[in-house]
């Protein structure tokens, strides 16, 4: 013990008889760790969470809140895309300090997936029915194209699965430590520029894997993404497939590992490898075979697959990823081709047979049920059978014959979606917040609804593209870190010097290529910290420095 004493490092002679500390396992489970070192694996390994789904519909749902169990009721549940909800009127300044039961209401957040963000009518029709008998009317558009509720009851969900499974759509590892929704583009299958639909991709991985007994204990979540069209923030996802023509191979896709955002954020990685259509659902298992595998259990903050990455490298993850999950060598490739700008499909535009899609904006992507209704109706009107989400929590609607496309935005505007949208509204994104979420410190729906309302009376004319990202907390799941001007919640000093709800500013980040530079996070300029209260102020403040000192041409 005393040479490993830090009290005595001074002995020189002792530093070099010091033997060298076994590394400590990181939970790895291809390295011979299966027992479990936190709590999150012990819930994981003691029943699938898969299962829970039985215990809801025979035993929970008749019995209500009060008999599920509180492994069930705070782990495997969101296997099935359950969290309890926030109790009202708990402050963020005590999420830290309180139990999860005290923070925990009995009514839960339900999210539906909705891979690739493709919706048809008769779909969308189901969603907002549900939300209307179930969920309070409540519904918001999240930036991984999923579907949110709020105010569900336990007693409710055998119907509510029997209504969504009626019209194919599903729950299924729409949270927990296992594949969520896949990201795809919203035009996927109609765009004139893309070259190939990578949709029967998608498809066969959620047909193949979600709800697979082999994938549904993963170290933490697994994101994905898969588009030909940079129309996704792939560089955030744990993997993703982008669109590339080989040149000698033809249309195929560009694999990345190794991204995501919260506390600790990083860039996925270029593999270098040519992916055909045919081959990504299962170079994508052997991806999530690895993370598995070989992903970091001990500790749940080092246990994304960046770390791995991180770690590891592109060209370990390569060969491990050739050699142990495929068998063998995946073709060298060339890069994707980045885009000038993000492209988020808001407004009028052509697709490749001719009719044309519309990109509208609700604003921080809250709807409703009543809205979705509507929603549905107008696009019936206006031709169309077919809608889409998109990741910056805005919508599509899909086939319009041109002549109609006036008439439609019209009819949106009318339901409080914009086709022509402000520079605000448009670039403006919020997570949950304080509202329901239960890690939350600060509300940020209300408040993103505020600030666009704001900018649009003081800043009207703003003419350049601005992304606006409000967050609840560290977590980032409304991607803080690439946005141009990132909020992150956190408690501050007021100038009445009491505790007052603030955010951290995060200034230009961005994705794939943002004003003809590549993706990066954006800086945190020190001490830069405004008020909730001060925040549209402030807002408005930088658009004007922005507006004055900008470059001809910027
Ligand atoms: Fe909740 Fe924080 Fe995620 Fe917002 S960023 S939804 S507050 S966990």
């Amino acid at each position: 013990m005393a040479l490993s004493n830090p009290a005595r490092p001074e002995d020189p002679t002792l530093r070099s008889v010091r033997v060298p500390r076994r590394p400590r396992g990181e939970g790895q489970w291809a390295l011979g760790y299966h027992e479990p070192l936190n709590v999150n694996e012990r819930i994981k390994k003691d029943d699938d969470p898969l299962n829970v789904r039985a215990r809801i519909e025979n035993i929970y749902a008749h019995q209500g809140f009060a008999s599920i169990d509180p492994q069930d009721l705070r782990g495997r549940f969101r296997w099935w895309g359950l969290y309890t909800q926030r109790k009202a009127g708990i402050d963020g300044g005590r999420t830290a300090v309180l139990e999860p039961h005290e923070l925990e209401d009995e009514f839960f957040m339900l999210r539906v997936r909705i891979d690739g963000g493709q919706l048809s009518v008769a779909q969308l029709r189901v969603v907002a029915e549900i939300s209307r008998e179930f969920a309070r009317d409540t519904a918001d558009l999240t930036d991984r194209q999923n579907i949110q509720y709020h105010w569900i009851r336990i007693e409710d969900m055998p119907e509510i699965w029997r209504r969504l499974e009626s019209v194919g759509l599903q729950t299924t590892e729409a949270c927990g430590d296992c594949p969520r929704i896949v990201l795809g583009s919203p035009v996927a299958g109609v765009a004139r520029d893309e070259v190939i639909d990578p949709t029967p991709a998608i498809d066969e991985i959620v047909r193949r894997y979600v709800g697979d007994k082999q994938y549904s204990n993963l170290p933490r979540k697994f994101k994905s993404s898969i588009s030909w069209l940079v129309d996704t923030p792939y560089e955030t996802n744990d993997i993703a497939f982008l669109g590339v023509v080989h040149p000698e191979h033809g249309p195929g896709f560009d694999l990345w590992v190794g991204g995501g955002l919260s506390t600790n954020p990083m860039l996925a990685q270029r593999l270098g490898v040519w992916v055909p259509l045919h081959e990504v659902p299962d170079v994508w298992a052997g991806v999530v075979g690895i993370f598995r595998d070989y992903g970091y259990r001990r500790l749940r903050h080092r246990a994304r697959l960046k770390f791995l990455v991180a770690d590891w490298g592109a060209a370990k993850f390569r060969e491990v990823l050739e050699q142990e999950y495929l068998g063998r060598a995946l073709r060298d490739g060339p890069s994707a081709e980045l885009p000038a700008q993000q492209i988020d499909h808001i407004g009028v535009h052509e697709q490749r047979d001719g009719r044309s899609y519309v990109g509208a904006a609700a604003v921080v992507g809250r709807v409703s049920g009543e809205l979705l209704t509507r929603l549905a109706d107008v696009a019936e009107a206006h031709g169309s059978g077919r809608v889409r989400l998109t990741p910056y929590q805005k919508l599509l609607v899909l086939d319009v014959p041109p002549d109609r496309t006036e008439s439609l935005i019209g009819a949106l505007g009318e339901i409080g979606l914009s086709a022509r949208p402000s520079a605000w509204r448009r670039g403006a994104m919020a997570c949950t917040g304080l509202e329901f979420c239960k890690l939350a410190i600060v509300e940020t729906k209300a408040r993103g609804e505020e600030l666009v309302a704001r900018l649009e009376e003081r800043l009207r004319d703003f003419d350049a593209d601005i992304t606006i990202h409000l967050n609840g907390c560290p977590n980032a799941c409304a991607r803080t870190q690439v946005a141009d001007i990132g909020l992150k919640g956190q408690l501050m000093v007021g100038e009445d010097g009491r505790q007052v709800e603030g955010f951290q500013v995060h200034l230009g980040g961005g994705l794939g290529m943002t004003q003809g530079r590549a993706a990066g996070f954006g800086r945190k300029p020190r001490g830069l910290k405004v008020t909730a209260a001060r925040l549209p102020e402030y807002v408005e403040q930088l658009a004007r420095r922005y507006l004055a000192g900008r470059t001809d041409g910027e």
